[in-house]
Protein backbone atom coordinates (compact mmCIF):
# COMPACT_ATOMS: atom_id res chain seq x y z
CA UNK A 1 0.00 0.00 0.00
CA UNK A 2 3.15 2.51 0.51
CA UNK A 3 3.76 2.32 -3.18
CA UNK A 4 0.30 3.21 -4.09
CA UNK A 5 0.88 6.18 -1.81
CA UNK A 6 3.52 7.25 -3.17
CA UNK A 7 2.12 6.99 -6.79
CA UNK A 8 -0.87 8.83 -5.88
CA UNK A 9 1.28 11.46 -4.38
CA UNK A 10 3.35 12.00 -7.03
CA UNK A 11 0.23 11.67 -9.93
CA UNK A 12 -0.99 14.65 -7.45
CA UNK A 13 2.13 16.84 -7.51
CA UNK A 14 2.69 16.10 -11.13
CA UNK A 15 -0.88 17.46 -11.64
CA UNK A 16 -0.74 20.29 -9.69
CA UNK A 17 2.72 21.10 -11.38
CA UNK A 18 1.24 20.64 -15.20
CA UNK A 19 -1.89 23.13 -13.75
CA UNK A 20 0.53 25.73 -12.79
CA UNK A 21 2.14 25.49 -15.75
CA UNK A 22 -0.66 25.99 -18.00
CA UNK A 23 -2.08 28.82 -15.35
CA UNK A 24 1.14 30.78 -16.01
CA UNK A 25 1.01 29.94 -19.86
CA UNK A 26 -2.69 31.29 -20.10
CA UNK A 27 -2.01 34.32 -18.34
CA UNK A 28 1.29 34.74 -20.28
CA UNK A 29 -0.83 34.26 -23.58
CA UNK A 30 -3.29 37.48 -23.14
CA UNK A 31 0.35 39.48 -22.48
CA UNK A 32 1.58 38.47 -25.66
CA UNK A 33 -1.64 38.82 -27.60
CA UNK A 34 -1.88 42.66 -26.45
CA UNK A 35 1.08 44.01 -27.27
CA UNK A 36 2.13 45.12 -30.42
CA UNK A 37 4.76 42.20 -31.99
CA UNK A 38 1.93 40.31 -33.53
CA UNK A 39 0.10 42.24 -35.39
CA UNK A 40 3.43 43.28 -36.78
CA UNK A 41 4.47 40.19 -37.73
CA UNK A 42 0.89 39.63 -39.57
CA UNK A 43 1.80 42.58 -41.61
CA UNK A 44 5.11 40.81 -42.77
CA UNK A 45 3.70 37.85 -43.15
CA UNK A 46 1.09 39.19 -45.33
CA UNK A 47 3.41 41.44 -47.10
CA UNK A 48 6.16 38.01 -47.55
CA UNK A 49 3.01 36.39 -49.24
CA UNK A 50 1.84 39.20 -51.70
CA UNK A 51 5.60 39.70 -52.34
CA UNK A 52 5.11 43.08 -53.68
CA UNK A 53 6.22 45.80 -51.88
CA UNK A 54 5.94 49.48 -53.61
CA UNK A 55 9.21 50.90 -53.75
CA UNK A 56 9.98 53.42 -51.08
CA UNK A 57 11.24 56.42 -54.09
CA UNK A 58 8.70 55.82 -56.99
CA UNK A 59 5.95 53.75 -55.00
CA UNK A 60 6.03 51.49 -57.63
CA UNK A 61 5.61 47.79 -57.34
CA UNK A 62 8.16 46.95 -59.73
CA UNK A 63 9.23 43.26 -58.76
CA UNK A 64 11.74 42.42 -56.28
CA UNK A 65 13.22 45.36 -54.36
CA UNK A 66 16.39 45.56 -52.84
CA UNK A 67 17.10 47.11 -49.74
CA UNK A 68 19.29 50.04 -48.63
CA UNK A 69 20.15 51.70 -45.47
CA UNK A 70 19.92 55.54 -45.49
CA UNK A 71 22.21 57.48 -43.42
CA UNK A 72 20.16 58.56 -40.56
CA UNK A 73 19.55 54.58 -40.01
CA UNK A 74 16.20 53.85 -42.04
CA UNK A 75 15.72 50.99 -44.62
CA UNK A 76 14.22 51.82 -48.10
CA UNK A 77 13.37 49.28 -50.47
CA UNK A 78 14.24 50.42 -54.24
CA UNK A 79 13.03 48.53 -57.56
CA UNK A 80 15.50 48.25 -60.67
CA UNK A 81 14.88 52.10 -61.64
CA UNK A 82 15.77 53.53 -57.93
CA UNK A 83 19.10 51.20 -57.31
CA UNK A 84 21.27 53.90 -59.65
CA UNK A 85 20.13 56.91 -57.29
CA UNK A 86 20.95 54.63 -54.25
CA UNK A 87 24.50 53.96 -55.93
CA UNK A 88 24.94 57.54 -55.92
CA UNK A 89 24.32 58.39 -52.55
CA UNK A 90 26.64 55.52 -51.84
CA UNK A 91 23.99 54.10 -49.80
CA UNK A 92 24.44 50.42 -48.53
CA UNK A 93 22.53 47.09 -49.67
CA UNK A 94 21.65 45.15 -46.92
ZN1 LIG B 1 11.59 52.87 -57.54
Amino acid sequence: MRYVAVIVILLVLAFVYFIVRSRNRSAANPRVSTSNVIPIDRNHKTKSKSGEQPCSYCKKKNGKLIFYAQDNGTVVGLCKDCRGKAKKRDMLPL
